[in-house]
């Protein structure tokens, strides 16, 4: 699941960014209403957190930018101001929920994964392929009684090859979809995960495996 956040404060959104992560979820961060917009019409998301108070363009008005061009994307309003009107405005706008600050970073959480269920867009629990599991709430792959904990990217990798089993994932793509695009990672980082991935694969005994298409990619596939 990616997240885009826009949240003026480097603070809170430093917070937000390693809560969230540390929950499985891929953000892009950005600190005002313009770059908001740009990122939300530009990459693939499966919701936004939106601060209403920001520098350029305020959140309603990125909302309203956003609905009136047809963007769909799952939208959670923050404010300081926690007014009713504010409120109401939100909701007149297009948003999906809003949370007046300052909340607990649990709350967020739990409103967050309702708000993905409600748009359909939230995982199940577990992902299988073949005698695989991926145990999205442990973090774990399993295969029969054997288990192995993946980090958490290594987590977002697996989890993209276990929803496209088959099909071959270039590194740049792999590297868009859990680092983000904006990113200064290396290419080499995502070696190093697959590489890590194909050893926890080997240990837990699975018949799957990433086979490597030298010069397209990887993908997930059962030995035959
Ligand atoms: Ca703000």
């Amino acid at each position: 699941m990616r997240i885009l956040l826009v949240e003026d404060e480097r603070d809170l959104s430093e917070a937000l960014c390693a809560f969230l992560e540390k929950n499985q979820f891929s953000v892009d961060a950005v600190y005002d209403g313009a770059a908001g917009y740009d990122y939300a019409t530009a990459g693939e998301y499966d919701a936004m957190i939106l601060d209403i108070m920001l520098p350029h363009l305020d959140g309603i008005e990125v909302l309203t930018r956003l609905r009136e061009n047809g963007v769909m994307l799952p939208v959670m309003l923050l404010t300081a101001k926690g007014e009713k009107d504010d409120r109401i405005l939100g909701f007149d706008t297009g948003a999906d929920d809003y949370l007046p600050k300052p909340f607990d970073p649990d709350e967020l959480l739990a409103r967050l994964r309702a708000m993905l269920r409600r748009s359909g867009g939230y995982r199940p629990s577990n992902l299988t392929f073949g005698d695989l599991t991926l145990d999205c709430g442990e973090s774990l792959l399993r295969c029969g009684s054997r288990s192995e904990r993946l980090s958490g990217r290594e987590f977002q990798v697996m989890e993209l090859f276990m929803r496209s089993p088959r099909v071959i994932l270039s590194a740049e793509r792999i590297l868009e979809r859990v680092w983000g695009w904006d990113t200064e990672v290396e290419i080499n980082v995502v070696w190093v995960h697959i590489s890590n991935l194909r050893k926890k694969l080997v240990s837990v005994g699975s018949t799957a495996m990433i086979r490597v298409s030298r010069g397209l990619g990887y993908a997930l596939e059962e030995k035959v």
